[in-house]
């Protein structure tokens, strides 16, 4: 099943892809976010609620938002991929290297990214994220995916000078309206096996970022085990598992996105993240 949240006639709800449609899952959950559903319902049981219902609007009528609209948190992961690191010149690590996203520079499917007027390094990033389903501390791994609710396309968008400015990440991770999160998530049942899926990412239709999954350093239940010793996961809790090889900023010449872009990750099995890019101030 495809979980996503998204506005219609101005109302923001979350649903259940069915067709070319979307289910509104809201008052059938009874809750009024996809998170508060997942706190209430285990995810197989909000397919049961999905399960021949009809359309309540087209896909093409509906404003998408990021799948998780307010998560508690969003871990992400640097260097997660060997090419990546490799790429950058940075040392191999014992331990995941982790930073945080505020939920408010996440947006939706075909919502712009935007590039700040601080800076004109603004880089993409495509990234396999997960959306936590059950809540747990220090999970082991061998339990870790029993955790997992979903998975999704997320666009970290880096704005390289700001993340550089230190040796925490924070600032240039965190420019309203830099990290894209959608279309919408699809649950473990229907998604295929994380080693088995392919990401790609492409910048104005050309093909920029191209890895398996199966390439990440610390896999998703390592992720979900170490990061739920230090903090308790919780439902709607995001974690980005980092980015593979080919970013913008160490090519030759270095390539950034601006304003009129268009760039996009697709995983397979799981769906194509859209984002127009637009600068800030610019009319
Ligand atoms: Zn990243």
């Amino acid at each position: 099943m495809k979980l996503l949240s998204y506005r219609h006639n101005g109302r923001d709800t979350f649903g259940a892809v069915t067709g070319k449609g979307v289910c509104d899952l809201a008052p059938r959950a009874g809750t009024r976010t996809l998170r508060e559903a997942l706190a209430k319902h285990p995810v197989a049981q909000l397919a049961q609620l999905a399960q021949g219902a009809a359309a309540d609007a087209r896909l093409d009528d509906i404003i998408y938002l990021p799948v998780i609209p307010d998560p508690a948190k969003i871990l992400c992961v640097g260097l997660n991929y060997e090419a990546h690191r490799i790429e950058t010149g940075r040392d191999k690590l014992k331990y995941p290297v982790l930073f945080t996203r505020f939920a408010d520079t996440q947006v939706g499917h075909r919502q712009p990214l935007v590039k700040p007027s601080e800076s004109d390094k603004f880089d993409f990033e495509g990234e396999l994220a997960v959306v936590i389903g059950r809540r747990g501390r220090r999970i082991p791994e061998d339990r870790a995916l029993d955790h997992v609710a979903g998975y999704t396309c997320y666009h970290d968008g880096s704005v390289r000078d700001w993340q550089g400015h230190s040796p925490q990440f924070t600032p240039g991770k965190n420019f309203p309206a830099t990290g894209g999160m959608g279309p919408w998530m699809v649950t473990p049942d229907e998604a295929p096996p994380v080693p088995a899926m392919v990401l790609t990412t492409r910048l104005n239709g050309v093909e920029v970022q191209k890895s398996g999954v199966s390439d990440l350093i610390f896999s998703v239940p390592a992720l979900i085990a170490y990061i739920s010793r230090f903090t308790e996961l919780a439902p709607g809790d995001v974690i980005a598992t980092g980015t593979p090889g080919g970013v913008g900023y160490v090519r030759k010449p270095p390539l950034y996105m601006k304003g009129g872009d268009e760039v996009e990750a697709e995983i397979t099995g799981i769906g194509t993240l859209s984002h127009p890019v637009i600068a800030e101030g610019a009319s």
